[in-house]
């Protein structure tokens, strides 16, 4: 580097914008210096990785520059792959093979971005070159190649090249256990680590996150606990998040107070997760805390941090807090923080607010998703607002261009349900494109139960016998709705890999939150002595209101109802929001109101109990099951006993 050379690449480190780029480039050509392929390089690297919104600029420098060397070419290759247009560094690379021979960074780079586009076509194309330029067994090259063909799902290809590498390092191993992981193969993943000759946390981590995929929370939990010496940032938050995936609540909520005691400060991943466990358990106290450690830790200006504080008070209940956190967000709202109100709104019952926000989302010109529209879908059926609903579900399709989904064609079920039009609801499911699944079948059933149908119920019934249940993707309608699906989309780019989310059969569960402590319980579940304690709460609830409300308990599995499975096994009088909710009222002092989280859809028998309970015992009751909100007051619920 000579005084000139050194004098400029100063200059450009001062650079923080495109603007003073420029001026510094128009001084560069003023004074001749631009043939320079050291000073030309330098701002193009500046340009592709430094500055945003400079590769334009980058690529304009290369084209006019007479010979373009290899470190220029990599430079906006490797630019562009980390960008939104991968694909540009296929033309940029396709540009360098004209003019000169390419490197092993080269390759690499280039491969990273046919992964990110998950085009196998182009990464066997890639591969046969890297071959021909005898850099295919290159370590940087081999290591990206298995990355890429893992990435596009060829997991056998991925293993050919790393059988074919002299001697892979420590990277290596690492990308070929990620591979295994990404295509769900669990125990090729776990006996390549254990034939790893050297590990460091990164393969700790990656097996970590790899067994809480596969929902194999005990061998997670044996690496974490067990055998890991050393711990980091990653390790702790792979566990919460996996935790909350799996629906671990309890662990989750455990791992993070422990993070807590042994002086460790959460990162934004794990705070989300771990909100997103208070969402799901319905723990407003623990949120609230949450909440004030947030603006006390500063993270109040990460987006991903406010959209999971926001879901939390919605999944609570507490849409006040959660219009504060939405209105009080620093910077442009995201798609996710827009939607997550929405949904907020929708779900408590406050249709017309949820069409309001929705055209002030349109109008601050974010372009609504496929969630979006659940929630829309959601909010005009609870709302009774059918031409409206079927109007969005027009604009979603034709405006939008958005495929509908299982969600949007039960939303519309639902929607013509509500309003009492079975027989469009039932020319509706028959008229999808795509095979009803068990939820679609029951929304419509639900409807029958309502509006004393039984004709259709009967057809309805007949429809599901028909089904393979087990393959039924019973999904959570809105209660989970980015957040299990793992769609911070701008959460954490890390986690992008994640494969299709299984979802998984819980049993029966109802959490509640007593002196910030969240308590679950399971239905027939009778031996520990917080159980006792709610057992002889009941007897004496049911007791009352036998004698003073006139209950007297509902025939399960009447062809109108189709409880789940888990539901059907334990006797009604055992299923867990009773338990949970005798357990608040031995708890809990007079006057405040209880909060209930069930994962499933409620039963007519503890519906009606709740019921009785909120006027005998002049209690509000808000429970939440897996679709909505049942908030009880005086005998009456707000779901007007459909749901
Ligand atoms: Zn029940
Ligand atoms: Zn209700």
């Amino acid at each position: 580097m000579n005084n000139i050379e050194s004098l400029y690449l100063t200059l450009l480190k001062r650079c923080k914008s495109l603007k003073s780029i420029n001026q510094l480039h128009s001084h560069i050509i003023k004074s001749g210096h631009i043939s320079n392929s050291f000073i030309t390089g330098n701002i193009i690297l500046h340009c592709a990785t430094l500055i945003s919104n400079a590769l334009h600029y980058a690529q304009s420098l290369l084209h006019h520059f007479p010979n373009p060397d290899a470190f220029m070419y990599n430079t906006l290759i490797r630019g562009f792959t980390d960008s939104d247009h991968p694909h540009k560094s296929l033309t940029t690379f396709i540009d360098m093979r004209r003019n000169i021979q390419p490197d092993s960074f080269s390759f690499a780079f280039v491969l990273k971005a046919a992964a990110n586009i998950q085009c196998c076509d182009t990464g066997i194309q890639l591969h046969s070159q890297a071959v021909v330029c005898g850099l295919d067994t290159h370590l940087y090259v081999g290591t990206t190649l298995v990355s890429m063909y893992a990435e596009c799902g060829l997991i056998d290809c991925a293993r050919k090249v790393f059988d074919e590498m002299f001697q892979p390092n420590i990277v290596a191993w690492n990308a070929m256990i990620t591979a295994c992981l990404r295509c769900c193969d669990v125990n090729g993943a776990e006996r390549l680590y254990q034939q790893m000759p050297v590990k460091d946390l990164v393969s700790d981590n990656i097996m970590l996150d790899g067994y809480m995929k596969a929902g194999e929370i005990h061998l997670a939990k044996k690496l974490f606990f067990k055998e890991m010496r050393v711990k980091d940032d990653v390790s702790w938050s792979t566990m919460i998040v996996g935790f909350s995936h799996n629906g671990c609540l309890k662990d989750a909520f455990d791992l993070f107070i422990q993070l807590h005691r042994v002086g460790l400060k959460p990162n934004e991943v794990s705070l989300t997760g771990i909100l997103s466990v208070c969402a799901q358990a319905g723990a407003f106290e623990f949120g609230k805390i949450l909440h004030c450690y947030i603006e006390k830790l500063g993270f109040v200006w990460i987006r991903s941090v406010n959209n999971a504080l926001l879901d939390t008070y919605s999944k609570c209940g507490n849409v006040n807090m959660a219009r504060l956190v939405f209105e009080r967000m620093p910077g442009k709202k995201s798609i996710v923080s827009w939607t997550t109100m929405v949904a907020g709104l929708a779900m408590q019952g406050y249709g017309e607010e949820a069409l309001k926000l929705f055209h002030q989302m349109e109008e601050s010109g974010i372009k609504p998703d496929g969630v979006t529209f659940i929630s829309i879908l959601y909010a005009c059926s609870h709302a009774g607002l059918i031409k409206e609903g079927c109007r969005y579900f027009e604009i979603m399709k034709n405006k939008h261009n958005i495929e509908p989904s299982f969600e949007h064609y039960g939303c519309m079920v639902d929607l013509y349900g509500r309003g009492g039009e079975l027989q469009k609801a039932y020319d509706f499911i028959t008229q999808m494109p795509i095979r009803a699944n068990a939820v679609i079948w029951r929304t419509l059933l639900g409807a029958c139960s309502i509006h004393g149908n039984v004709e259709l119920a009967e057809e309805v019934q007949k429809r599901l016998a028909e089904l393979d249940l087990n393959d039924s993707g019973d999904h959570v309608l809105l209660s989970n709705i980015y957040a299990f699906a793992g769609k911070w989309k701008d959460v954490v780019s890390v986690r992008k890999s994640m494969h299709s989310q299984q979802l998984m059969k819980n049993p029966g569960w109802s959490m509640i939150e007593v002196d910030k402590i969240m308590y679950s319980f399971v239905a027939g579940e009778k031996d520990c002595e917080i159980t006792k304690e709610a057992y002889t709460k009941l007897k004496e609830i049911m007791l009352k209101i036998r004698v003073e409300g006139g209950y007297k308990p509902e025939v399960t599995g009447s062809v109108l109802h189709d409880i789940e499975d888990e539901e059907k096994e334990d006797s009604v009088a055992m299923h867990s929001e009773k338990l949970a909710l005798a357990f608040g009222m031995s708890r809990l002092c007079n006057g405040s109101a209880i909060r209930i989280v069930k994962n499933l859809r409620v039963c007519n028998d503890c519906h009606s109990v709740m019921k009785l309970v909120s006027k005998i015992f002049k209690l509000e009751i808000v429970l939440r099951d897996r679709s909505r909100f049942h908030s009880f007051k005086d005998g009456i619920c707000s779901c007007r006993d459909y749901w």
